[in-house]
């Protein structure tokens, strides 16, 4: 006989041992004890013994089967309860798992939010370029070379006479002169200056607004800021028109609203005054007018432009503008 039963029932319980799935399992039970199997055969053989072998043989064979019936019964739970134990089982009242999705930058949702506003009051979106003329940024808008608003600016200058746009003005100009009054846009983009602080970054975002017509007043101008303002804020907060100077309006003025914060008692972000500038806006300066081709006889108009993070910061209370640009998802994901 090839192989000695005890060999036979050896290798079995080796290979018994690797056995780790139910298919290797049944493979190694076909092996040996299947109708074809190394100790069935075994058993079939015994008579081809000579007589005197037959009984010793097979009482070890039945004996060594026994053994490996059982071993294989107790491999085969030992696997079935792992696979209870590993396998997912699906537990229908667990709430389902949502996908990590991604959620608008809350400068982008503060731009959306103005831009809707003026939407509704029958505004355009308008977009010009960040890499602008020097005429554009400063000339069209009657910041003439040598005028003392420059400074009011650091600006990046690409060449003499290429900027990076410090603010979305230019845009008004460029709508002018592409399309005749009456005109109504609001203008978001990026901006630049080189100034680098706790309320100050080199690119920030500002919105412009422009109105062209035949009637265009001042009383719309502050009729249609206050509303914005309401809207942006809330409905009962208090604001107020301050006289100011820019180039390219007049009259000129800034707008302030009641200290979110301290309400009007006075405080560290209100410098005390009880008051925090959010805008600047005013009729349009007729040598603008002028520039754009306009007949300035004809057309009145106002302009406003806001800083985004200005706003962004007093409606969330943030009053580091820094966080907004460090891409820190934890700061993100609060809004
Ligand atoms: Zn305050």
């Amino acid at each position: 006989m090839k192989y000695n039963i005890d060999q036979i029932k050896e290798n079995a319980l080796q290979e018994l041992e690797s056995a780790d799935s139910k298919k290797s399992l049944e493979s190694l039970f076909v092996k040996y004890l299947g109708r074809k199997g190394r100790v069935t055969q075994f058993l079939r053989n015994i008579s081809n013994l000579p007589p005197g072998e037959r009984p010793e043989a097979g009482k070890k064979a039945n004996l060594a089967k026994k053994s490996l019936d059982a071993a294989f019964q107790k491999k085969r739970r030992d696997i079935e309860s792992k696979a209870l134990q590993t396998e997912d089982r699906i537990d229908v009242s667990l709430p389902g798992r949502s996908p990590a999705t991604g959620s608008l930058h809350p400068i982008t949702r503060i731009t959306d939010r103005i831009c809707d506003i003026f939407v509704r009051f029958g505004f355009d979106i308008a977009e010009g370029p960040e890499v602008e003329t020097d005429y554009y940024n400063f000339e069209a808008l009657n910041i003439q070379k040598n005028h003392p608003a420059r400074d009011m600016q650091d600006t990046f200058y690409i060449s003499d006479n290429i900027v990076l746009r410090t603010h979305t003005s230019p845009i008004q100009v460029r709508i002018m002169e592409q399309q005749a009054p009456p005109v109504r846009i609001i203008a978001p983009g990026k901006v630049y200056r080189c100034d680098s602080d706790l309320t100050h970054t080199p690119m920030f975002h500002q919105v412009e607004g422009l109105m062209v017509d035949k009637k265009a007043t001042f009383g719309d101008l502050k009729g249609m800021l206050t509303l914005f303002i309401h809207q942006i804020f809330d409905d009962k907060i208090s604001l107020r028109f301050r006289p100011s100077f820019f180039p390219f309006t007049e009259p000129s003025a800034e707008v302030d609203i009641l200290c979110v914060i301290c309400r009007g008692k006075g405080c560290r972000v209100c410098s005390g005054t009880g008051w925090l500038e959010v805008l600047g806006c005013g009729m349009v300066h007729p040598a603008v007018f002028e520039n754009a081709g306009y007949d300035t006889d004809l057309y009145k108009g106002f302009a406003f432009g806001m800083g985004i993070e200005r706003i962004a910061m007093l409606k969330y209370r943030i009053d580091d503008i820094r966080k907004y640009f460090e891409n820190d998802l934890r700061f993100l994901r609060q809004f």
